[in-house]
C-alpha cells in the first residue's frame, strides 16, 4: 500500500460565516466541506482539520473589554467545538467519515483527543477535526495546528485564508505596491514579524520542520491544489 501524506488544514472560524450575516452559515460550511472533500478524494492524503472560533468569540478581545482572560479563552475554545461540529456534519452529509476530537472533554458529542486514537482514525481514512484548540488559555488555533501537526507527524499545514492569497511585505489592502512572497523561511517569518500565524505557532513549525502553505480558500479548488502541491500562495519552509 502506498503511504499517504498526513496534512493539517487550518480554517479560521470566520470562514464559516459566509456573507449573509450569520455566525455559522450552513451553505458556506457545505461549500467548505466540498472543497475539503476534493482534497480527500485525491486519495493520497490523511487529513486533520483545525477550525478556529473567531466567528463566535475571541478571548483576547473579550479580555480587553474587561473579562478575565482565561475564562474568555475557554469560551473561545468552546466556540471552536461548535464550528468543528458544524463542519463534521457537512462532511458526513457528503459521505466522508469524520471524527471530531476535542481537547476539552464533551464525550456526549465528540471523542476526547487522544494522540494515538487520532492517528488510528487518520489511518482508517477518516478526516479528524480537532476541536477545542490546545485546551489551554493564552494559545490560538494556529498554535493548535502546529502542535497537532508535530504530534501526529504531519509535515505540512495548509493555512487557508479568507481573501488573502499569500504573504505580502505589507498589507495589500492598503498598499498597491505590496509584493507577494513566493517562498519564505520560518526564520524570515519570525524575524520580520510577518503576519502569517502567531509567533508561538511559527516557532513550533520552525522547530519541527513543518511546512506552511498560505493561500486563498475563497478561490474554488484551492484547498485541493494546495494539498496537491500546486504552486499557489506562499510556501514557508
Ligand atoms: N483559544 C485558546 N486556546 C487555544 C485555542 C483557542 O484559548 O489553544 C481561544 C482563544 O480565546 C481564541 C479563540 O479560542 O481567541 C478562538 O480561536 P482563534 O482566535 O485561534 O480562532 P480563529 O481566529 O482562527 O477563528
Amino acid at each position: 500500500m502506498i503511504k499517504r501524506e498526513r496534512i493539517i488544514i487550518k480554517l479560521s472560524g470566520e470562514a464559516l460565516s459566509g456573507n449573509r450575516g450569520m455566525v455559522i452559515d450552513p451553505e458556506t460550511v457545505t461549500h467548505i466541506a466540498k472543497e475539503i472533500k476534493a482534497a480527500y478524494d485525491l486519495g493520497t492524503l490523511e487529513i486533520g482539520v483545525i477550525v478556529g472560533g473567531g466567528n463566535i468569540w475571541r478571548g483576547k478581545t473579550a479580555s480587553e473589554m474587561g473579562m478575565e482572560r482565561s475564562s474568555a479563552d475557554y469560551m473561545g475554545m468552546i466556540a471552536t467545538i461548535m464550528n468543528a461540529l458544524a463542519l463534521q456534519n457537512a462532511l458526513e452529509a457528503l459521505g466522508v467519515e469524520t471524527r471530531t476530537m476535542t481537547s476539552l472533554n464533551i464525550p456526549e458529542v465528540a471523542e476526547p483527543y487522544i494522540r494515538r486514537k487520532a492517528i488510528s482514525n487518520l489511518e482508517k481514512d477518516r478526516i479528524v477535526i480537532f476541536g477545542g484548540g490546545t485546551g489551554n488559555p493564552y494559545f490560538s488555533t494556529d498554535t493548535t495546528s502546529a502542535l497537532r501537526a508535530a504530534e501526529i507527524g504531519a509535515k505540512k499545514i495548509l493555512m487557508a485564508k479568507n481573501g488573502t492569497d499569500g504573504v505580502y511585505d505589507k498589507d495589500p489592502r492598503y498598499h498597491k505596491d505590496a509584493i507577494k512572497y513566493k517562498a519564505l523561511t520560518h526564520h524570515e517569518v519570525l524575524e520580520e514579524d510577518l503576519k502569517v500565524m502567531d509567533s508561538t505557532a511559527a516557532a513550533l513549525c520552525k522547530d519541527n520542520n513543518i511546512e506552511i502553505i498560505v493561500f486563498d480558500m475563497n478561490v474554488d479548488g484551492n484547498i485541493k491544489k494546495a494539498a496537491d502541491n500546486e504552486d499557489i500562495g506562499t510556501i514557508i519552509r
